[in-house]
């Protein structure tokens, strides 16, 4: 039992600060001593320097990036292009800079991604990061505000990019922020005047952009502080205390509503003024592609913001066909998820085409984007991921019935366990009588009754229907090439009397097409 201390005076700073020191020396100091020296002790320089620049490395050239994000994002080609070269002539600079051969001058290729919402912008920036190897942060412009006292800081964005480069200053210094809805934050001039706070939050963002130095640990970060003093106390070097930002990637996005008329009414008074021939621009697409630093600050923005945002990149809404090849295609769909949650208990999912096709049309519904097929699939599987587990099904298969109606496809799963095992196993009879047909030339058709039977005797003595019928009907190929022979009968019915016995069935045919042989009138039965 800790004794509880007593105070009766709350501490000073200094007080807390020389107690906590205390602490920490008697608690880590010992083991600090047996810790092998592994980092050089501080010299005033920041250490994780030298390893940061010794471990990057960067040689890819824009299609090595654009065909590694081919596998994962579908359709956003143009955008792909764009930003697979921004991002090789940003690490290429990166790359320098840490070699000690900077340009100078050097205006960084930070980007505005547009876009409607779920159409895969986060996801080409976070598989490209994850690509290069560089830290990747994401925040919500709207989560700001000015003083960083109500909302957050956008400074935490920064030391977020540390945290998630294990504290290496070095690689959080080329990591990429990602910063969505930054269309909230325009300023559009209204009756009022022009939003302040948004502005305030834009300069606050401009200094992130240009270069600032932006303290490792938070003031208001008692953990941080502490973490601090520990490696202090431990390693006996000075943690590293500020980030620099000159060479972090910054790439904003949004919707941008209402920035389609700006750039629109811009291109329209153009026309008329230069009585231009140019071919109208159509789709909303081609007329955001047009959009130029004076529609975005008409828009609201800070001519110096937009300024420090030189690439403009397009991604247009995703459609049915464009969903379902999310769901086929993507290296990153949403149904490898669901095969291993359903794996994971054992059971088999297996999604058919018409399924596919039905998820990419319900999400297409929801007008939310690829994040439209989330919503759908949570919904088909709510139940059945909750009841299937605990059941004898090992296997099922998504079908256009079961996206829309999985609480009727559920219980007849339910209602019957080998329901799904029956129908791929009346596939693999199908199957069977097909392979015979292409080996030997002789058609065999099972009946519905036969079928049945057969599944249901594989399934009671869980073997497998294919060596069923393999074991079966052995003799088969024999004694019906040899009625082929005698009677020239080249297609044959296969009924349940004959699944039972069909050693007994295929003899009677066989002394009949004999007979028939002796006499060339008489019909086969078959
Ligand atoms: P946003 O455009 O709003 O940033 P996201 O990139 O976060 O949308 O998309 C949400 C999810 O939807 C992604 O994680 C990904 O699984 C899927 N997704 C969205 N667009 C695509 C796309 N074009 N190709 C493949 N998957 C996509």
């Amino acid at each position: 039992m800790m004794k509880p201390v007593r105070s009766n005076s709350p501490l000073t700073p200094e007080e807390f600060q020389r107690q906590l020191s205390d602490f920490v020396r008697q608690h880590f100091q010992s083991r600090a001593a047996q810790q092998p020296e592994t980092q050089p002790a501080d010299t005033g320089d920041e250490s994780g320097a030298r390893s940061g620049a010794d471990r990057f490395q960067f040689n890819y050239k824009p299609r090595d990036i654009k065909a590694f994000l081919d596998r994962f994002v579908i359709r956003q080609d143009e955008a792909k292009k764009v930003l697979s070269v921004a991002l090789c002539d940003h690490y290429h600079h990166v790359r320098l800079a840490l070699e000690g051969k900077e340009t100078p001058h050097y205006a960084k290729q930070n980007v505005i991604l547009i876009g409607p919402t779920g159409v895969g912008k986060t996801f080409l920036i976070r598989s490209a990061a994850e690509l290069i190897g560089v830290p990747f942060v994401k925040a919500d412009a709207t989560k700001f505000s000015e003083t960083g006292y109500v909302g957050g800081d956008v400074e935490d964005m920064v030391r977020d990019l540390l945290r998630l480069a294990d504290n290496d200053i070095t690689r959080a210094q080329y990591g990429i922020i990602y910063i969505d809805e930054i269309d909230k934050i325009a300023a559009a001039s209204t009756a009022s005047g022009r939003d302040v706070s948004g502005r305030g939050v834009q300069t606050n963002l401009l200094k992130l952009m240009e270069e600032t130095e932006v303290p490792a640990r938070s003031p208001n970060d008692i953990a941080g502080q502490i973490q601090a003093m520990m490696d202090m106390t431990q390693r006996g070097r000075k943690a590293p205390s500020t980030i620099n930002t000159k060479h972090i990637l910054f790439i904003v996005s949004g919707a941008f509503d209402g920035l389609e008329k700006i750039v629109r009414k811009r291109l329209r008074e153009a026309a008329i003024g230069f009585a231009a021939k140019e071919q109208p621009l159509e789709t909303p697409e081609e007329v955001l592609n047009a959009a130029q630093t004076q529609d975005f600050i008409e828009f609201g923005f800070e001519p110096e913001f937009i300024g420090r945002l030189p690439v403009r990149v397009v991604c247009h809404a995703l459609n049915t066909d464009d969903l379902y090849m999310i769901l086929k295609n993507s290296e990153g769909s949403i149904i490898r998820q669901y095969e291993q949650d359903f794996a994971a208990y054992g059971i088999e999912v297996l999604f058919s085409d018409e399924g596919l096709r039905r998820i990419a049309e319900r999400a297409s519904e929801e007008k939310t984007g690829a994040r439209g097929l989330m919503t759908v699939c949570e919904r088909v599987f709510r139940d059945i991921k909750f009841e299937l587990p605990s059941t004898a099904v090992k296997r099922f298969v998504v079908t256009p019935e079961l996206v829309d109606n999985p609480v009727a496809e559920l219980a007849k799963m339910l209602a019957d366990p080998n329901l799904e095992e029956k129908a791929v196993a009346r596939q693999v009879v199908e199957e069977f009588a097909r392979r015979f047909r292409e080996a030997h030339g002789i058609e065999i058709r099972f009946t519905e009754a036969a079928t049945e039977r057969l599944v249901a005797e594989a399934i009671e003595k869980k073997q497998s229907v294919r060596d069923l019928c393999a074991t079966r009907f052995k003799d088969f190929q024999f004694g019906l090439k040899l009625i082929v022979q005698n009677s020239g009968q080249k297609s044959f019915v296969i009924d349940r009397d004959t699944v039972e016995a069909p050693d007994r069935v295929l003899s009677d045919w066989v002394v009949a097409s004999y007979r028939r042989s002796d006499h060339p009138d008489k019909q086969p039965d078959n």
